[in-house]
């Protein structure tokens, strides 16, 4: 349907002739006809194009996907796109939706399946507590490694909301999950990376050979050194950064910290009644947070999150204008929750978890009208029950019904970066409040709390099927970068349409960093090969002006 960019149709078929001889017929697929773009859903998900397509559904499209079977083609794989000057765009599992799942930027690139064959769990260490994995690993398969072999009395994983994901992608993605842990980037530790000119390298302690290993065999293949997964930096400069939402190269091992069994687990919810108490409720959780009282990414999500987990618009309301505070309250009443919802764990024995209960308990009563509820207090409540699961690392797939709240729906993410206190929870809830409301969307959202800051996760869910609904939310995401910008916030990660304008949006003196994030993909890709546009980064040998949306 879209060849690669410069490529004649002769080119690319000697192209695919030569990768199908690589890795097999069988692991490339060419994508010739709108019926392969046929496939609309997280659990079965397309490897070709952008489910959630805002901008048509042939707009983020590869030309063809291929699936190596282990490093070595990998490293064949991009050597042959240098060659032939084919623009190659890796993913692991290509479920990470709302920000372009397994689509490239450039239309007509060639994807590059990780997840399909290269999906080992290579090693788990008790002792050491970490995990080795390929990219085809998801936090299921991890989980239910754990629970098979009988260690989930010794080790927990970390999980973002949905579990069909891959570890690898998720972590260089640098996203975010819920337990102590939940800060992946943080609890990566070493990588395995094929450069864009088909070199391996390790990272970290990595780099240091193990004196056992084999010389012999092929780099990729070596016993890596004992302290890998151990210790993060190694010696010299700290590489493993620029590996992350990047297009440097292509992470083909990983390894993840696992969270020691803590030997006791209590999940709360916490009700906030007042729509404006968001403010008193953030000004509670800053010291608690830093401190660590709370011990683990916690959220304040709007009653519509969990309302949307719970039904769709119409079994809400029959308005087509967004719902007001009025309805909002309603809805809060009906559920038996409050207009913001405080979602917490407590780990460990139980002494300490009473502990810990009494100051969180205390501090939160400032609250007008807060309550306090253990999962076992609300055994049908679905949001509360799958947070249950999802704070201790088990993951799960409901959460995906919130995405059901239009028909057709889809969703993009809006991920501004706040300071953990009230005014700036406040602001940033109001400003993407009205800016949905303008074009008569609902307000949907949750502040996810880390160390020092916040990940406030807009979720706009819009029509797809509607081209109306799709500029829609276009133009609410672009309107509130710009407004975001003006404030001195800037997003965490963003959909492929977008990433231009974001990246833009770091421009301190004189885009100093897009200059050297430039400098240094003319360095280690200087034909360009690897995922051009990713994250507004693009190569010399592409004008980007013309490749902005
Ligand atoms: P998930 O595993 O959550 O489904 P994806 O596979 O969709 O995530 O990957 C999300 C994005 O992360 C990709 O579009 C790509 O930019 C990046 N990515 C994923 N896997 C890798 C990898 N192994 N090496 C480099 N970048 C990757």
């Amino acid at each position: 349907m879209r060849l690669p960019p410069n490529t004649p149709l002769e080119k690319f078929a000697e192209f695919i002739h030569l990768v199908q001889e690589i890795c097999g017929r069988e692991n490339v697929e060419i994508v010739a006809k709108p019926e392969q773009l046929s496939k609309d859903h997280y659990l079965d998900q397309s490897k070709v194009h952008d489910m959630f397509y805002l901008l048509g559904k042939d707009c983020f499209v590869s030309s063809a996907v291929v699936a190596p079977r282990d490093v070595s083609e990998v490293q064949q794989i991009v050597r042959l796109c240098n060659d032939f000057d084919i623009p190659l765009w890796p993913f692991s599992i290509g479920r990470n939706v709302g920000y372009g799942g397994a689509a490239p930027r450039v239309p007509g690139s060639v994807g590059l399946d990780l997840g399909k064959n290269m999906n080992k769990i290579l090693k788990v260490d008790v002792e050491g507590a970490y995990a080795l994995v390929e990219p085809g690993v998801t936090y299921a398969d991890l989980h239910n490694y754990l629970v098979e072999h009988n260690l989930r009395d010794k080790l927990w994983i970390d999980v973002p909301d949905l579990g069909g994901g891959s570890v690898l992608g998720n972590t260089t993605e640098r996203g975010v999950g819920y337990t102590p842990y939940g800060d992946h980037f943080m609890m990566h530790c070493g990588m395995e990376v094929v450069l864009p000119d088909g070199s391996l390298v390790r990272t970290g302690m990595g780099a240091l050979p193990n004196p056992n290993s084999d010389p012999s065999k092929p780099a990729h293949e070596q016993d890596a050194n004992e302290s890998w997964q151990l210790f993060n930096y190694g010696f010299g400069p700290y590489n493993d950064g620029i590996f992350t939402q990047s297009s440097l190269g292509i992470v083909v091992k990983m390894g993840i910290w696992l969270m020691v069994n803590p030997g006791g687990y209590q999940s709360y919810m916490i009700t906030i009644p007042k729509d404006e108490d968001l403010h008193k409720a953030v000004e509670i959780i800053r010291p608690l947070r830093v401190s660590m009282v709370l011990q683990n990414v916690p959220t304040i999500r709007h009653i519509l999150l969990d309302a949307a987990v719970m039904g769709n618009r119409a079994s809400y309301t029959n308005s087509d204008k967004p719902l007001t505070d009025a309805e909002l309250d309603q809805i809060a009443a009906k559920l038996n929750l409050g207009r913001w919802n405080f979602y917490g764990a407590l780990y460990g024995p139980e002494p300490i978890r009473q502990a810990m209960w009494q100051v969180v308990k205390q501090a939160f009563s400032a609250i007008p009208g807060a309550k306090f509820y253990f999962p076992e207090d609300q055994p049908d409540n679905l949001v509360l029950q799958t947070r249950n699961l999802t704070l201790q690392g088990i993951p799960t797939t409901t959460e995906l019904k919130w995405v059901d709240w239009l028909p057709n729906g889809a969703h993009l993410f809006f991920s501004p970066i706040a300071k953990v206190t009230g005014d700036d929870a406040m602001a940033q809830y109001q400003l993407t409040r009205s800016r949905c409301e303008e074009v008569g969307l609902d307000f949907i959202g949750t502040f996810i709390i880390g160390m020092r800051e916040m990940h406030h996760i807009v979720c706009l869910v819009f029509d797809r099927k509607d081209p109306e609904s799709c500029k829609k939310a276009h133009w609410v995401i672009s309107t509130l970068i710009d407004d975001a910008a003006e404030r001195g916030w800037g997003e965490y990660r963003t959909h492929l349409a977008l990433m231009d304008k974001v990246a833009q949006t770091y421009s301190f003196n004189d885009n100093a960093q897009m200059k050297l994030n430039r400098a240094i993909k003319q360095a280690l890709d200087p034909r360009g090969i690897l995922a051009p546009g990713k994250n507004g980064i693009w190569p010399s040998n592409y004008n980007a002006e013309q490749w902005e949306i």
